[in-house]
């Protein structure tokens, strides 16, 4: 692989244990004994030309987003972890950058089909959930999710005009569409409540809600990936 490994032993260990988070009674779950443990593969943006666009994620804050994204899915038993992380050089940098500084001049299709061609990630490995970070989208949406032979999430470290603040909320919600949900047409706090709902539930992570029937099909989704557990 081109891409450079970055062996950061203390972000795996921190992630892999995850940070302790203390609950009340009530947020006990029928699943807290039989938690699925997922690995995500994280790939983050690194531009040639304008380096101020390059994803930078300190280890706190990949700590405390995992924490985050994990607290939402506690109800279901599944829990997120760093498994690796990656460099990525941007085959298309040129597009991607024109994409970024004249986005008025695209279509919201074809700004979509450049950041989905910026996150193209080759040889990728189907065993771990590959989440691509850019630290800022083409299109101006907080994540998005890659069906297909390469299923990835993409979700950018702040908004296409870079004002938003990062939001765990919509990375939870693409993992959702990873892990087979689709829109439900419950209230706001639901997590697979479609587009437009993430930043309402932006920092009540610890509210946010998962039907039964979404939570039987995440952890069959999710249970594939657990047997690699180190
Ligand atoms: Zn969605």
């Amino acid at each position: 692989m081109k891409n450079i490994m970055l062996l950061i032993a203390l972000l795996l260990s921190a992630c892999s244990s995850g940070p302790k988070i203390a609950f009340d009674a009530n947020s006990v779950t029928p699943y807290q004994n039989n938690i699925l443990k997922v690995p995500v593969r994280l790939h983050l943006f690194r531009l040639k030309h304008e380096p101020n666009l390059n994803a930078n994620m300190t280890n706190q804050q990949l700590e405390k987003l995992f924490a985050e994204v994990n607290l939402i899915w506690r109800s279901a038993g599944i829990e997120f972890y760093v498994e690796s992380a990656y460099e990525k050089p941007l085959r298309y940098e040129q597009d991607y950058l024109d994409a970024i500084h004249n986005q008025d001049d695209y279509s919201d299709r074809e700004l979509f089909e450049e950041i989905r061609r910026a996150c193209d990630i080759p040889r990728q490995n189907n065993k771990v959930l590959n989440l691509c970070i850019p630290k800022r989208m083409t299109i101006n949406i907080g994540g998005l999710f890659l069906p297909g032979n390469n299923p990835k999430v993409v979700w950018p470290i702040a908004m296409h005009k870079g004002k938003k603040p990062f939001n765990p909320a919509t990375l939870a919600h693409e993992i959702g569409h990873f892990l087979g949900l689709t829109h439900s047409r419950e209230e706001e706090i639901f997590l697979m409540r479609g587009r437009g709902n993430n930043i309402k539930r932006h920092g009540k992570y610890d509210q946010i809600k998962l039907l039964d029937s979404e939570i039987l099909i995440a952890r069959n989704q999710a249970r594939q990936f657990t047997t690699l557990k180190k």
